[in-house]
Parts: structure tokens; sequence; C-alpha cells
């Protein structure tokens, strides 16, 4: 029997999914935090925000020590902004946060060997959603996908040209609705940040994590709340 949290006990498979909805607001960088003498290995004793307050209390995260690979689907350039670039940021901002024995974001160009895919709404849909989980990003500008499967363990999710792969998390980003190459940089950055474990929103315009993010770079709010839920036992790992 699976159960996750507060999910019912029956209930095998459950679509988790977050969203941001961006509107047209100029990108504020955040003042970056100075991380170099915190200690990746002290757990916070609080988040600064709840990271389970989208997934019911569903806590989530990697593997120890897993090397998380993101692979970008290729985008039409120039109108829709480069997702890849935004994404390369993004892995860069995630990957500074320190993080003990958690996961390292990479970029990789093969399909075959990504963790999570990131696509454009313009792109056709390069998955196949687990059977038991809608995929259903309705007007969303971000959507982060997963599904919990039997074992504690996400869904591995099939690509739609048949190929094989280790695919568990799906990440839908409407360039269109992003305030250029920042703001897309923003909203491709809180996605990456529900992808790493943070199932939750902050109401700080300040942080990563806020729904209509604004800023790129994670806050200290960001980091604590995130290595906080690093720290704590999980339900489910991606
Ligand atoms: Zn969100």
């Amino acid at each position: 029997m699976n159960r996750l949290g507060c999910v019912r006990p029956t209930q095998r498979r459950r679509a988790l999914w977050v969203r941001a909805v961006r509107r047209a607001r100029p990108l504020a960088w955040a003042t970056a935090c100075l991380l170099a003498c915190d200690s990746p290995t002290v757990v916070p004793a609080a988040f600064a925000y709840d990271p389970t307050s989208l997934t019911g209390g569903v806590r989530y995260r990697w593997s120890t020590n897993q090397r998380v690979r993101v692979f970008v689907e290729p985008t039409a350039s120039g109108t829709q902004g480069d997702v890849r670039a935004a994404v390369e940021r993004g892995v860069a901002q995630w990957n500074r946060v320190p993080r003990g024995d958690g996961f390292t974001l990479d970029v990789t160009s093969t399909r075959s060997n990504a963790h999570v895919v990131v696509f454009e709404r313009a792109t056709p849909l390069p998955l196949v959603p687990d059977a038991g989980c809608p995929f259903s990003p309705g007007s969303a500008g971000g959507y982060t996908y997963f599904c919990a499967a039997a074992g504690g363990r996400a869904a591995t999710l099939r690509w739609s040209d048949g190929g094989a792969g280790v695919l568990s998390v799906a990440i839908r980003v409407d360039a269109g609705r992003a305030d250029g190459q920042g703001g897309l940089d923003a909203l491709v950055a809180h996605e990456l940040g529900h992808a790493v474990g943070i199932g939750g929103h902050s109401d700080d315009s300040g942080d990563v994590m806020f729904p209509q993010p604004r800023v790129a770079a994670p806050s200290g709010r960001d980091t604590q709340t995130l290595r906080w839920l690093l720290g704590q036992s999980v339900q489910l790992i991606l």
C-alpha cells in the first residue's frame, strides 16, 4: 500500500502539480545572499514557508547525491525567449544553494538519460502522461508535473517518441507570458524549485517561489526552505 502523507491510502497514484501564473512585471534581482560560510550539513530548524502546501503535506526530493539531468526541448528561437538559457541559469542558481548530500542539477543534451524535461508551451508534448495522473496545465504560466507511484517513488514517464529513459518530472513553461528573458529566467527558476523538492509557494515577492516569480536567484528564505526539506524524511523520491 502506498501511503503518502495525508493522501488517502486507497489512492495509489496521484498527480502532484504546481503552477505559477506569470504577469508582466519587470525583473527585480534579489539581493545576493552570502552563503559561502553556511555549513551545508546543518539542517535549519524550520522552513521559511511550507514546502508542502501544494502537495497536501507530501514531502519529496531526489535520492541522496542524485545527479539530476535536465533536458530542454528545442524551442523556436526569438519570440518565445530562450528556454535553454533560462534553464542553464536556473540550474546554476539552485546548485549554489548548500545542499549537503542533496541533488546536483546538470543540463543534458541526451533525452535518454534525462530525469527532467523542460519544454515550451508551443512545442508538442514530449512525454506520455502517466495513466493515473492527468497532465492538466490549463493556462498556467509554469507547470511542474510528476506522478506518485507505488513504493514511494515517482512514476517513470514515457517519452512521446517511444524512446527509453528515466524521466520522472516534466516542466511546461509559457514563454509568451514571461516579461522578456529576465521574466523567463524567473519563471524557469521557480519551476526548477518545484522540481528539486519545494512543493509550496512563498508569500514574499523577494523569493523565487513567490507565485508570480520576479527573481531568479534563490533568496535566503528559499535556501532555508530547501535545506530544511532536504534534511527531512520524505514520502516520495523523484
Ligand atoms: Zn509554483
